[in-house]
């Protein structure tokens, strides 16, 4: 059996070598550009919004293997989903990366994307790993890009 680290290490790597609905969608309704001038990750998204819930999802972009991988997971899992269920991802996932939710103890609803649960102990990562939930966001509420950086900082 893998232990969580290894379970992650596979993730990270499978996701950089393949990564999912990668490109951007022509019939986007809602774009947005994600920044992390930390590390340097540069993402871009976009989806189509119908119905309620996110009919398609892509990305697209240059980053680290860590936003890389935290990206590809994410468009698989939110594809299908209402609009509100994905926000209420989107807060979970970026309180199990502050360390403010506890994922084997707390109830959340963030199934296999629990496998970056140990982002919270590598400090320096924890912005790659939410730059594209946090991109995502930004999408919803029609702003056209965002950064970790100042007033919109995920982790302060
Ligand atoms: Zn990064």
């Amino acid at each position: 059996m893998m232990d969580s680290k290894q379970l992650y290490q596979e993730v990270i790597l499978d996701h950089n070598r393949k990564p999912r609905n990668y490109g951007a969608l022509a019939d986007a309704t809602h774009r947005s550009e994600g920044l992390n001038p930390l590390c340097g990750d540069h993402i871009w998204l976009s989806l189509k919004v119908d119905g309620g819930a996110v009919a398609g999802i892509a990305f697209e972009g240059q980053s680290c293997a860590i936003c890389k991988a935290s990206a590809s997971m994410m468009t698989t899992v939110v594809k299908g989903k209402a609009v509100g269920d994905v926000e209420t991802l989107i807060g979970e996932f970026r309180a199990m990366a502050t360390g403010q939710l506890e994922p084997a103890t707390q109830a959340h609803h963030l199934g296999r994307l629990t496998v970056f649960a140990g982002i919270k102990d590598l400090p320096s990562r924890v912005k790659c790993a939410i730059l594209p939930w946090h991109t995502l966001h930004a999408a919803f509420v029609q702003e056209g890009s965002t950064t970790t950086e100042g007033e919109a900082d995920p982790v302060s």
